[in-house]
Formats: structure tokens, C-alpha cells, sequence
């Protein structure tokens, strides 16, 4: 619904001026929840977010470590002390991917010996723990090649076609690689490469991209110093994520498991990270072509294609035995509704301390849980159930958050109304909000409630920052109420197996800012204290904006979901396919159409428009009804569960069950992610109508406009119930 009709219509009927209306909730019900928010947002406080934030960020804690382990135990405790109930521990026992050992030597035309060591700062005692890691990537193969180095700039395909151009091969060669301009997850660089037939990659941190020439490094400012190592992992998980030997099941202790080879995530080439300090040596000693304007980077030296001067020798040495990973889930179990869930979740695992990436997530949900300990214990339990998780080894392949919602998909397409993530919570003010068009309203709506640490509200503030982040990114698009919150959701975070795979519609907090030093071992409590968040205001802002989501979802009279909204970003989205491929979509250019005679179209996409329209219109007779009955105050419990329980069905009719042509796991029709990690509207589609394979495009269009149809009619039996 929209905020003004629902505003207006309780205005006129509450006879308190200036009663508070809330999306889904009836007047009386709003100020209850009124009065559980002002309570729940005195809760969090900076110092204890500080406190936790240092509790996490003490010591490296890889996906799987003892240290990570003793933290599930760590949060686990806490939970049971501040009250959440059903507090337990998942085991799943995954494909283990760590660095044994690695070396890489240049070996002509002059030797240098790699450090792949990131070095000390004096004014950060964090950076001299002796037990961070050196340079790996989660994923790599073991090898070892002795081979020539070429410079392919980003490592994506076009890169390739340039080199190609001027008659170099990587063919058994080394790639070197940098990490961005333009970005591209790391994994589709290892796929690119490894198509290629190079027999190995190096990805390096350029200082144009997120060190010096972007400003001041650490310790006087946020940038990547010369030493610092992007870590990650290099897995295909943009074709199925989680375990690669468990694809659409659970990894369960016991669970069948596929061969490594047989196992399409699973990259087949070396790969290793390095410092730009590393990587210099290696650039400026390259001979063959000088690297065209845009392939220059930031190191004062004149970047060449590379392919014969430079030869390396590289060894890698992984441990992949089976290992055991824990997720940690607790609850407030809900008093009316326990059978509806709102499941909050953030990942715990590390590169090395994870002082943004994702400690300051794991502090803001510490104090999310605390405060509804609180509330519950003083008597404001929410109507529904509220599930928290703890993911591990979200960083090797989004892996506890899958195997735990393959294992549960069956109840959560019963139960769960929706997921909200927080992965990285701070690094920075500008405030991001993602949400499927549905919930993008509500979460506005919500934004309003809550105060910037500027002064101003959040919303305020969030629409200032995405106006200056916009004109600096030459977006013209003016910043609405209608498109603040980002709706084109990709992947590379916990959201992806609920949204893709069970059907969930999702939500993603955080704040960012400056930050370059990203999964390396200077992301830490000192940055945090002294670049990312100073005085933790932000955490409790997340934490404030975390739990209010929540609670409104888990305390609703009538689920706050706005299809119309919905229906206008799918109309936008497939606007914008049939834009971008215009001059494909025909079977003849104009030119050669005679007079008198139509074009035909490869695609005729005005089915799936005229679904969409008529999907709108039912979204808008909804929202009206739903607004009426709100507004009226007397709520039927067993008319409600109806409503309710057809609004949740909504988003599992956007599944698919075949999955997205090539990548079954993936079975959201409306969202996907590119191989690049790249938000993919429509995949199956989008992916159609690019390789020009109409057959396909026409199947998938159909598959859109039957799953319109069918909620279009879900909406109309529920607007019947509700005016009859
Ligand atoms: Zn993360």
C-alpha cells in the first residue's frame, strides 16, 4: 500500500492526531508497536557494540577454525544468557579448502622472491598477530608450474580478446590480474582464466583501485596499504553455492557426496592474491607491447602485456579434508504466530580479524539479540518468530547459509515470511538498503522512524547519500521514495540460498564508506576505531534499524508487502531487457521491411506486459483492502492467517522448479546474479535473449508470465476474502 492512502485513511479515523500509522499495522496495534520500538531502540549502545566487536575481531577466524568454532560456542552462550530459546549448533561437514603453503619466485630475468606477507604497522598492534595467514585464495588447486606471466588487466573476457589482438596466448602461461576496474568477482576471473588454458592466476591490488591513489592508507587513512593482500575465495558458486560435492542438498554429517572433479563449482586452476608491493617486481620487469591507456594503473611504472621475459615459479599446497562447519541458530519463539518466521542472519567466519567484513555485523547482531532478550523477558515477546543465525563460511562459497537452507527449505517455504542479512554493517555513513520490490516500502517507511548519527533521520539521510553517491556515478535517475531501496539483488552474501533457492523475500542492511582494505589483515579494530566507525554509532544504528525491521515484520497484523510496488519493478526490469537488446529483438532491420508490412518480433514480450499490468491492478486492490481493514480495526485472527499466509506465497510462486536454463539451483525467475556477482534481473530471460536463442527466450517468457498469472489470481482470492 502506499504510505500516503494508508496515512490518510487512519488519520481520518483516529481520533489521536498524531497517533503513529505503520505499514500492516492496525491504530491500536501501532502504538503497541510504537511503544516496543522506542524500547527496543534504547537498547543497543555504542560501548557495548565496541565490546563485541573486540571480542570478534581478537584473533583471525577463518570459516572452519578452532577459533571461529570457539566463537559459535562464544555466541551460542551469549544467546542462552540473553534469552533466546532453542539455541543450537548445525554441523555440516564440507569440502575444506586451506593453505598448506604457497611460494612464487620470479626466476628471470632477475629474482625476486615474493613475501605474500602483509607487513606490521607500529600504531596497530592487531597487524603483528603472528597467526595471520599469508596470501591464499579459498579454492585454489594444489600445484606447482614454473611459466612465463602475462598482464591481462581485469582478467574478464574482453581482456583476453585485446591480448589475443596482439598475438599473445596465455596457454599454460600465468595471468596477472587486478582486482577491479571494472570489478568483477574473483571466481569468474579464475573461470575466464581457466577457460583461457592458463595454468595459473595471480590477482593483485592495484593502488588505483583501493590504495594510495584513492587517498590516505592505513594508519593515516582508510586506503589499502602497500602490503595489504585481498584474500578470498575463487569458487564457481555463481553456478550452485555451498559445498561443491553437495549441490541442492544439505551437507549433513553422513550426507552422498559427488566427486570433487565431477563438482561444477569447483575451480580447476592455482590461483593466489597479492600485494601490489608483490606484484610491482613482476610488472615493471614485463616486456611485449605497452598495456593500452586504460590498462595502466597506479604504480609509477609503464604496464606491458608481458609473455616471455618474465618467468615465475609458483607452488601451492592445499589441505582439502573434509571439515566441519557450525552454524549457530537461536529464536525468540513467537507468542501468537510461532509457526511464522522472520529469519535474521549474519556470517561469522573471516579472512583474518574482519573488523568490517564481518565483525561489525556480528557486534550489531550481538546487540540485536540482547535487546530482544530484553523485550521478551519484559513481556513484549513478538507475535511471530523471530529465528537469528550465525553463518559459517559464507566467505568460501555463501556455504553454512546454504547447507542450513537446503536442510530447512521444505519448513521455511511454510514458514518464513522473510530473511534480513547484515553482512558487513559499517564500514562507513552511507547507508545501503536492498529489499525485493515488495518489501522496499516498508523499508523506507522504516527508515523514517530512526536517526542518523548526522542528526537527521535515516531517511534523510539515506536519501542525501544516495543522491551525492548517484551524481558522482553520473546516475541521472532522481532519488524516490519509490527507488531508494536498491531492488536489483545479486549475489555474493547469505540472502542468495533463501531468495534463489527457497523462495524468501530478502532484505540487506549495512553502511559504507571508504574502505580499502577489504579481507585483508588491516581490517581490523584498529581501522574500525579509528576510519569505519569511531565511537560504533553506526553499529547501533544497524543494530536499531535491524531489530525495528524485524519486529515490524514479526509484530504485523497484516503482512506489510506492497505487490503493486512489485509489479512496477518487474515492468521496469523487463523495459529495460527489451531496451538493451532492441536491435536483436527483431527478425528484420527496419530497412528491409516493406512498406505496409510489420516487423516481426524474435520475442513478443506484450504477454508478459499485459501479465504484469494485470498483476499491478490486483497488487493496488490489495493494498486498498488491506489498508480498509487496517484501518477499520476489528481483525478476523482466522481472515488474517489467510491473508498472511497467500501474501508469503507470493514470492515461492516466482520459483521455477526447473531453476534458470544451466543452473537449476538458481530458481528465482526475477533474480539472479551474473558470473560476475553482477545483480541479473530476469536471468533466465535476460541470459536467453543476450545469447539470441529465441526458442529459450520465448520458454522463459512464458514461465514469467504464468508465474504474473498465477499470483495475479492469489491476489484476487485474497481481495475477495477481504471485500466481500
Ligand atoms: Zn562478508
Amino acid at each position: 500500500m502506499t504510505l500516503s492512502r494508508f496515512a490518510l485513511s487512519a488519520l481520518l479515523l483516529c481520533p489521536h492526531a498524531h497517533a503513529q500509522t505503520i505499514l500492516g499495522f492496525s491504530g491500536a496495534s501501532a502504538a503497541r508497536q510504537t511503544a516496543v520500538e522506542t524500547k527496543f531502540k534504547s537498547i543497543p549502545s555504542p560501548d557495548e557494540e565496541q565490546r563485541q566487536h573486540k571480542i570478534f575481531t581478537a584473533e583471525p577466524h577463518t570459516a572452519g577454525s578452532k577459533r571461529n568454532n570457539e566463537l559459535a560456542d562464544y555466541i551460542a552462550g551469549e544467546w542462552r544468557k540473553q534469552g533466546l530459546e532453542d539455541v543450537v549448533l548445525r554441523r555440516y561437514d564440507v569440502y575444506g579448502t586451506n593453505p598448506k603453503s604457497a611460494s612464487l619466485e620470479m626466476i628471470a630475468p632477475t629474482h625476486y622472491k615474493a613475501l605474500l606477507r602483509e607487513a606490521p604497522i607500529a600504531a596497530d598492534s592487531d597487524s603483528k598477530n603472528p597467526a595471520i595467514s599469508s596470501a591464499w585464495l579459498g579454492m585454489s588447486i594444489s600445484g606447482e608450474v614454473t611459466a612465463p606471466i602475462v598482464y591481462a588487466h581485469s582478467g574478464n573476457s574482453e581482456d583476453y580478446d585485446l591480448l589475443r589482438k596482439n598475438g599473445i596466448s596465455v596457454k599454460g602461461k600465468i595471468v596477472l590480474v587486478r582486482y577491479s576496474n571494472p570489478y568483477s568477482y574473483r571466481g569468474f576471473k579464475a573461470l575466464t582464466a581457466q577457460r583461457e588454458g592458463a595454468a595459473a592466476i595471480l590477482i593483485y591490488s592495484d593502488p588505483a583501485e583501493d590504495g594510495y591513489k584513492q587517498g590516505k592508507v592505513v594508519p593515516e587513512g582508510p586506503w589499502g596499504p602497500e602490503y595489504h593482500i585481498q584474500r578470498g575465495a575463487i569458487t564457481y558458486d555463481f553456478m550452485v553455492p555451498g559445498d561443491p560435492q553437495t549441490p541442492g542438498w544439505a551437507s549433513v554429517p553422513g550426507a552422498k557426496r559427488i566427486p570433487i572433479e565431477e563438482a561444477v563449482s569447483a575451480p580447476k586452476i592455482m590461483a593466489l592474491p597479492l600485494s601490489w608491493h608483490d606484484a610491482k617486481p613482476l610488472l615493471e620487469n614485463m616486456d611485449g607491447p605497452v598495456a593500452p591507456e586504460t590498462w595502466q594503473g597506479g604504480l609509477p611504472i609503464e604496464y606491458h602485456l608481458g609473455g616471455e621475459r618474465v618467468r615465475v615459479h609458483l607452488k601451492i599446497e592445499m589441505d582439502n579434508g573434509l571439515q566441519p562447519y557450525y552454524v549457530v541458530e537461536g529464536r525468540i519463539r513467537g507468542a501468537e504466530l510461532p509457526d511464522e518466521w522472520i529469519v535474521l542472519g549474519n556470517h561469522r567466519d573471516a579472512w583474518v580479524f574482519g573488523g568490517v567484513d564481518p565483525s561489525s555485523g556480528t557486534a550489531s547482531m550481538m546487540e540485536v539479540t540482547r535487546a530482544l532478550g530484553q523485550l521478551t523477558k519484559q513481556g513484549m515477546r513478538p507475535r511471530r518468530t523471530i529465528v537469528v543465525c550465525s553463518w559459517d563460511g559464507e566467505e568460501i562459497g555463501l556455504t553454512g547459509s546454504t547447507e542450513w537452507g537446503e536442510q530447512f527449505a521444505d519448513e521455511l517455504r511454510a514458514k518464513a515470511v522473510a530473511y534480513i542479512n547484515v553482512d558487513e554493517a559499517t564500514s562507513g555513513p552511507n547507508f545501503e538498503g536492498q529489499a525485493v520490490a515488495s518489501l522496499a516500502p516498508m523499508l523506507v517507511e522504516t527508515s523514517r522512524t530512526l536517526q542518523d548519527p548526522s542528526g537527521k533521520s535515516l531517511y534523510d539521510a539515506w536519501k542525501e547519500s544516495s543522491a551525492r553517491l548517484r551524481r558522482e556515478a553520473h546516475i541521472e535517475a532522481e532519488v524516490t521514495d519509490a527507488n531508494l531501496s536498491d531492488t536489483r539483488i545479486g549475489s555474493g552474501s547469505d540472502h542468495t540460498v533463501f531468495l534463489n533457492f527457497v523462495g524468501m523475500p530478502v532484505l540487506g542492511l549495512g553502511f559504507v564508506g571508504d574502505y580499502g582494505v577489504y579481507h585483508s589483515a588491516y581490517d581490523d579494530f584498529f581501522w574500525m576505531n579509528h576510519f569505519g566507525d569511531p565511537g560504533y554509532r553506526y553499529h547501533t544504528l544497524t543494530s536499531q534499524l535491524w531489530g525495528v525491521t524485524a519486529l515490524r515484520l514479526a509484530n504485523a497484523d497484516l503482512l506489510p508487502f506492497d505487490f503493486a510496488a512489485y509489479a512496477s519493478n518487474v515492468r521496469q526490469f523487463v523495459e529495460e531487457l527489451s531496451k538493451a537488446n532492441e536491435k536483436n529483438m527483431w527478425e528484420q532491420p527496419p530497412s528491409a521491411v516493406q512498406p505496409g508490412e510489420a516487423r516481426q518480433p524474435q520475442l513478443d514480450l506484450k504477454p508478459v506486459l499485459d501479465a504484469i499490468n494485470t498483476f499491478e491492478a490486483a497488487g493496488h486492490d490489495l493494498n486498498e483492502a488491506v489498508s480498509r481493514k487496517l484501518a477499520a480495526g476489528q481483525l478476523d485472527p482466522k481472515l488474517a492467517a489467510n491473508i498472511n499466509h497467500g501474501m508469503m506465497q507470493v514470492e515461492r510462486n516466482w520459483l521455477n522448479p526447473d531453476g534458470i536454463p544451466g543452473r537449476p539451483w538458481f530458481k528465482h525467475i526475477l533474480y539472479g546474479a551474473r558470473f560476475t556477482y553482477a545483480h541479473l534481473e530476469l536471468p533466465g530471460l535476460t541470459e536467453a535473449v543476450e545469447k539470441q536463442d529465441w526458442p529459450t527466450a520465448r520458454q522463459q517468457a512464458e514461465i514469467l508470465q504464468h508465474a504474473l498469472e498465477k499470483n495475479t489470481k492469489l491476489l484476487n482470492e485474497l481481495n475477495s476474502t477481504l471485500t466481500p
